[in-house]
């Protein structure tokens, strides 16, 4: 399966921020690499990301239905999305709809929400 949030270019042109994997040691050029990672299932649960994009107040302005096959839209260009990664990345990449990442915009809102959440780690945790 293509996954584009692992393509992100080594040498960061966009000059995204880097992220490192709150549960094991990696780094990851942009938001939408690190989910790309946790939504692997190694150091989160298996659709733990999916199903947690659902639960903040604002799902509506990026999510569908959960059993959609494209769950997630960007709310500017309304293109659909089969993970949120692939939602991150679209708006990493697209600069008419990356004011959606700031944090008083739905895609800021649900990236606090994401960092928030694993701060307690909790059972989501998966020990290898
Ligand atoms: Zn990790
Ligand atoms: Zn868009």
């Amino acid at each position: 399966m293509f996954h584009p949030a692992a393509q992100q270019d080594p040498n960061n042109p966009l000059g995204l921020p880097i992220y490192e994997c709150w549960f094991c040691p990696t780094n990851w050029i942009g938001f939408s690499a690190l989910l790309y990672h946790l939504e692997d299932g190694c150091c989160v649960k298996q659709d733990r990301i999916r199903t947690l994009a659902f639960e903040t107040p604002e799902y509506g302005f990026y999510g569908n239905k959960l059993t959609d096959d494209n769950p997630f839209f960007c709310f500017r260009c309304h293109a659909q999305f089969p993970q949120v990664s692939h939602l991150y990345r679209h708006v990493e990449h697209t600069p008419s709809c990356s004011y959606l990442l700031n944090p008083s915009e739905c895609l800021g809102a649900l990236r606090d929400f994401y960092v928030e959440y694993y701060e307690c780690p909790g059972s989501d945790y998966v020990h290898v």
